[in-house]
């Protein structure tokens, strides 16, 4: 990113202003359109519906969540909206520090060569190592998708609504309100300069983000109905007059053809009324299965031992 960042790295390196020539390339993905657009829902509950909107258009698609157990979470969501069976392990996958390497290799593979393979659930940190070039969608990490220039690429970045007040107070404060999440914060990320800029920027966010990295190709700066682009941002998606195209993933052909997501519906909120007596979890029942758990826990940390 040019400014500090560069000039940083340039003086580490013992390069002297005036003294070299630095050559840029532009980091604009034509083929790839991008949103950033408001959560309707929050991040700590079990339900993510905000997601289902995408993974029905069954392209293949990789999910970045700040934390292992965000992922979890979304996870476990994606796995109960699925037929029961062998296929929801290998539709969904999750991909983060805690796996174990082969099984992240081969969630991996599985993206690249297995057709029913949909969805990776990873963490930030840990999916900045991706380079899938089969990958058609990215949600919340927009940089790690439509590797394959042949495709067409999706990039959504969901914001919890905090996050807008939150950016806005940042600036208002002169950048003086960054701090790490505490314990008690509800925020899963910091708030830093860029991001508090691109949460309040009002117009095109291609042009705003071609400013921020410096690109300076023909028309860089102009929104995506001036210049045009194929693939219009979220921002400029509203006065957009053509269809925008996402082409399926490639799926096993035949009459069984992959459609995992349905919308769920919504549950009785009173089913706990409804359940037969005799099928409800007594409080004598709980602390037997607590003490059964205990015991097992007991023996697999003696054979760990041993
Ligand atoms: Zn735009």
């Amino acid at each position: 990113m040019p400014g500090i960042s560069t000039s940083t790295i340039c003086k580490s390196l013992g390069f002297q202003q005036g003294m070299f020539h630095m050559y840029q390339r532009s980091n604009e993905r034509p083929n790839v359109q991008f949103n950033l657009l408001p959560l309707t829902h929050t991040l700590g509950g079990e339900e993510f519906p905000d997601l289902i909107k995408y993974l029905l258009s069954n392209r293949k698609a990789i999910i970045y969540c700040a934390t292992i157990e965000l992922c979890w979470r979304v996870y476990i969501f994606l796995l109960r909206l699925l037929p029961l069976g062998p296929r929801q392990l290998i539709c969904v996958r999750l991909y983060h520090a805690m796996c174990w390497p082969d099984e992240n290799e081969r969630t991996v593979a599985l993206m690249h060569d297995d057709p029913m393979c949909q969805i990776i659930v990873a963490t930030v940190a840990f999916g900045q190592g991706f380079n899938v070039r089969t990958l058609l969608d990215s949600i919340q990490q927009a940089g790690r998708v439509g590797r394959d220039l042949s495709t067409t690429g999706r990039a959504v970045v969901l914001v919890q609504k905090a996050a807008y007040s939150s950016a806005e107070k940042y600036l208002a404060s002169g950048g003086s309100a960054s701090r790490a999440p505490t314990k008690t914060s509800k925020s899963l990320t910091t708030m830093n300069n860029e991001k508090a800029m691109m949460l309040t920027n009002k117009g095109c966010f291609i042009a705003f983000f071609n400013k921020l990295f410096g690109n300076n190709t023909p028309g860089s700066t102009l929104d995506c109905i001036a210049l045009p682009r194929r693939l219009p941002c979220s921002a400029c998606l509203p006065r957009f007059s053509g269809s925008l195209v996402f082409e399926l993933s490639p799926l096993p052909s035949g009459p069984e053809r992959l459609r995992p997501f349905s919308v769920p519906q919504p549950q009785p909120t009173t089913a706990a009324a409804y359940r037969p007596k005799n099928s409800r979890l007594m409080r004598k029942m709980r602390s037997a299965a607590d003490a059964e758990l205990r015991n097992f826990g007991l023996q697999v940390q003696k054979l760990e031992r041993d």
